[in-house]
């Protein structure tokens, strides 16, 4: 997360106690490593194809056509779920870094653990949006949403209030180290017509989490097939899309949208990560919502909406790819949370399974076992 090189710190004669969290005594290994450099073995899967925070910033730099890119942030959460700090500390800390355009998403209501949000919470957000909006000032407030999608392909919040938003993120939160192709599992996703934006597609996290696995041709594909737009989360440990990823994403045609996934003013700097991979990448510019104005990306997202509402009525379907949500406890007070139910044979619903077709108890178990470390509570999974 370093802004330069150390190498570059050290030739240019300065100390590399400048960097952060750099004591003499480290400072001292770094220089004698990069006077005699030792052989640097090959990463393994779960810390490859990351970039650091000072090489895309030379990158970013070389690359003056894609400065517009900077002037929208697509993905960063405030205090009302796992965030820091207030809409307005948010937006006055991306109108110092020239951000024209924000969009806050903060999570829906399954995710428990980041205090996600109901449809409630998210119209008062919506309301303090407005009055920040009110004002005039720059950047434009987006009203967004990450929503937890379930492998069936289902979100959790309703779909009239999700279309009222501006930008509608899904993320896939839970069962994110199953080894076996997922390619079925984003197929049902990026049919979800509530959503126009896949977030960190692979979630994937730095020395952590390598990702989920599928046929990556064919997901990029039908990304660019159904409108559904794939993010590069440039969050710093995530990098998710990766550039070999992008790479496909290009040659496919989907669109891309780029965010910090900020939780706090200082990340909203990493943007430059993702615009980086981009380039490396070689996503054309005109395939990037970023680069878009404010006006032609809200048209945009309305293109999205609507020709994945026409490809829903067109095949007749259920709103939720092969099933519909159905609350687990009706008792009035109690939040019971809900379930997915699957669509079976001619058209009736099972109600005997649960998401993953396992005991409520079973999933809870799961999830505890797969429950970031210490420290890593605020990254929303
Ligand atoms: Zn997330």
């Amino acid at each position: 997360m370093w802004s330069e090189e150390a190498a570059v710190i050290q030739e240019s004669g300065r100390d590399l106690t400048e960097l952060s969290a750099i004591g003499p005594f480290t400072a001292n290994f770094i220089s004698r490593w990069l006077k005699d450099r030792p052989e640097v073995p090959a990463p393994p899967p779960i810390r490859d194809g990351f970039i650091t925070y000072a090489s895309a910033r030379e990158v970013t730099r070389a690359h003056a056509e894609w400065v517009g890119a900077a002037k929208a942030d697509h993905q960063m959460h405030t205090d009302e779920t796992d965030g820091s700090s207030t809409i307005d500390e948010m937006a006055e800390a991306a109108r110092a870094l020239g951000r024209e355009r924000i969009a806050i998403t903060d999570h829906s209501r399954t995710l428990r653990i980041t205090n996600g949000m109901d449809e409630a919470r998210l119209a008062a957000q919506g309301d303090r949006i407005d009055a920040v909006n009110a004002r005039g000032a720059a950047p434009w407030v987006l009203k967004g949403i990450e929503m937890d999608v379930t492998p069936e392909g289902a979100g959790d919040m309703e779909p009239a209030v999700l279309a009222r938003l501006d930008l509608v993120l899904g993320a896939f939160h839970s069962k994110l180290r199953l080894r076996d192709d997922q390619t079925e599992r984003y197929f049902r996703a990026l049919a979800n017509p509530d959503i126009q934006v896949l977030a960190h597609p692979r979630g994937r996290v730095y020395n952590f989490r390598t990702g989920l696995v599928c046929d990556w041709d064919r997901v990029a594909r039908r990304a660019s097939e159904t409108g559904t737009v794939l993010e590069i989360d440039a969050y710093p440990d995530r990098q998710d899309l990766d550039i070999e990823r992008l790479r496909i994403v290009a040659a496919e045609g989907a669109w891309i949208s780029i965010g910090t996934d900020a939780h706090s003013p200082g990340e909203l700097a990493f943007l430059e990560i993702g615009i980086a991979a981009a380039i490396l990448a070689g996503v054309p510019r005109e395939r990037v919502l970023n680069l878009l104005s404010n006006r032609a990306f809200a048209e945009r997202v309305g293109l999205v909406r609507a020709a994945k509402a026409a490809k829903i009525s067109e095949r007749g379907t259920n709103r939720v790819a092969g099933g519909k949500r159905e609350r687990i406890d009706t008792t009035p007070g109690k939040s019971g949370g809900s379930r997915f139910v699957r669509r079976e044979a001619g058209g009736r619903f099972s109600t005997d399974q649960t998401s993953a077709g396992r005991s409520v108890a079973q999933d809870k178990r799961v999830k505890a076992k797969n429950a970031a470390p210490k420290g890593m509570k605020d990254r929303g999974d």
